[in-house]
């Protein structure tokens, strides 16, 4: 059957309210749009026929690649099994337990029980309402503020869009909430100092955070939250020693480390957990994205010993805990979860995500590392970036107005590949589903080269550089 594009999207314009677009130039047809119709392996299909290498798996999720009927035939077992129950007060579901199982074996050491939910941020909604609920447990009603870092991505509703430390994220929407702080973005690439290591850098990093601590005053600060490796703001790795130098500073104050997983988690990293690469020794784990492939809506709060004996204190003085949502724990999402996890064991996608991230890596530097628009490319497993500069040896940034990233990612796009333009800066961002293999590395790197050389040419014809 054939679609009637422009109708749809006449339709979709007057009826369907998008995620982060324009409004207005979307439903006054001043921007395209498009009607994804099928997807398979690493390629995703529209309506009128063009076919896309999806180098970024949808947002970051789709890691066990497209197409899946293993996993369609699991969401559809589970629903004739049983399609929902809730998991109030004890009640529970056998998809649900043996997750649970395998979810604590795998993740890192001291982590005792899982809450779920449905989405990144309603997981991280609850992390901050779990600290909460700690300290007034153990009598420090004061010890309630969180620090995130500037260009960190935690989600988009109210806490945790406030915790995401993206301006967009919070002008125009009253935010961040004032409990919530921001410290500096270890992106050693925008280092003011050009003779610091990177260990040097992490431990500037480290200071800035307790200097901040000390400001605000220990006995306020309840936790800090990160991503092992900083994704939506830029897809930057941590400096050596990052983690270790962040970890001691918050052991010095008592305070909690919520490890944001959203996008590490589950092998993207060539680890089955970035915490576990880093050796971050989190108190408290945010899955989502990758526990599913995105077949289905999943997140996960992991929470570790120290924490889970004090929540269980609170329950002992307050009864039981007032947070409950409709759809955790959801039979269909758990069952695609197992599904999805019984796939990365089998297929070995973790080891994958190491071997093949290794010659993405390298494909990368060697293609890019002295191409005179790329002032950076870095990465690591399955994710990379390349940053644009005007001037790559002073490390300057072009004029915004310029949009170099989004240039290059349209330019992809006509190359008919998806890299995301990164919110923040000239970002051009790689996450393709761990199943990608070394051929498809190649037409990745090779489609990019092209389109990074034509929109160097038309910068440097169009006189803008
Ligand atoms: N945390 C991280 C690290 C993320 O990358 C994202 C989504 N990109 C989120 C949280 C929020 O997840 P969701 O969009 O499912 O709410």
């Amino acid at each position: 059957m054939t679609i009637d594009t422009k109708k749809l999207l006449e339709i979709d314009r007057n009826t369907v309210f998008h995620a982060s677009t324009h409004l207005k130039q979307y439903a006054h047809g001043e921007i395209g749009g498009r009607i994804i119709t099928g997807a398979e392996g690493i390629r995703i299909k529209d309506s009128e026929g063009v076919e896309l290498v999806d180098a970024f798996a949808g947002l970051y999720c789709v890691n066990i690649g497209y197409g899946r009927t293993e996993m369609a035939e699991a969401i559809y077992e589970q629903a004739k099994k049983l399609a929902y129950y809730h998991t109030y007060v004890g009640h529970t579901n056998e998809a649900l337990i043996e997750l649970s199982e395998r979810i604590i074996k795998m993740a890192p050491a001291g982590m005792s029980k899982v809450y779920y939910g449905m989405s990144g941020s309603d997981a991280n909604e609850t992390q901050l309402k779990l600290v909460w609920y700690y300290n007034n447990a153990r009598g420090l009603p004061q010890k309630k503020k969180v620090i995130s870092r500037d260009r960190g991505y935690h989600g988009s509703s109210i806490a945790s869009g406030s915790m995401t430390g993206l301006p967009l994220f919070h002008a125009h929407f009253d935010l961040p909430l004032e409990r919530i702080k921001h410290t500096i973005a270890p992106v050693y690439y925008r280092r003011e100092d050009d003779n610091m290591s990177e260990l040097e850098f992490s431990r500037y990093c480290a200071a800035k955070l307790e200097e901040m601590i000390l400001a605000e005053g220990p006995d306020t600060v309840a936790a800090m939250i990160g991503e092992p490796v900083l994704g939506t703001g830029g897809i930057v790795p941590p400096p050596e020693g990052y983690w270790a130098e962040i970890r001691k500073v918050l052991d010095k104050y008592d305070i909690l480390l919520i490890a944001d997983e959203v996008v590490c988690g589950f092998g993207r990293l060539g680890s089955e957990f970035g915490s576990i690469y880093y050796d971050m020794k989190p108190d408290l784990i945010t899955v989502a994205k990758g526990l599913t492939s995105a077949y289905q809506p999943l997140s996960g709060v992991i929470v570790g010993e120290k924490v889970w004996t004090v929540l269980e204190q609170g329950t002992d003085q307050w009864g039981a805990i007032g947070h409950g949502y409709t759809y955790s724990g959801h039979p269909i999402g758990a069952a695609s979860a197992l599904c999805n996890l019984d796939i990365i064991a089998r297929e070995n996608l973790v080891g994958n995500a190491r071997d093949t991230g290794a010659y993405l890596q390298q494909r990368m530097q060697e293609t890019f590392a002295n191409h005179p628009l790329v002032g950076d490319s870095r990465g690591v497993g399955l994710l990379h970036a390349l940053e644009f500069s005007s001037n790559k040896t002073k490390r300057e940034h072009f004029d915004p107005n310029l949009k170099v990233g989004p240039q290059i990612s349209a330019a992809c796009l006509e190359q008919g590949l998806i890299a995301r333009a990164m919110p923040h800066g000239d970002i051009l961002g790689f996450a393709p589903p761990l199943v990608v293999t070394r051929n498809e590395v190649d037409d990745i790197v090779e489609r990019t080269l092209r389109a990074v050389n034509k929109v160097t040419d038309k910068l440097i014809s169009s006189g803008d550089w």
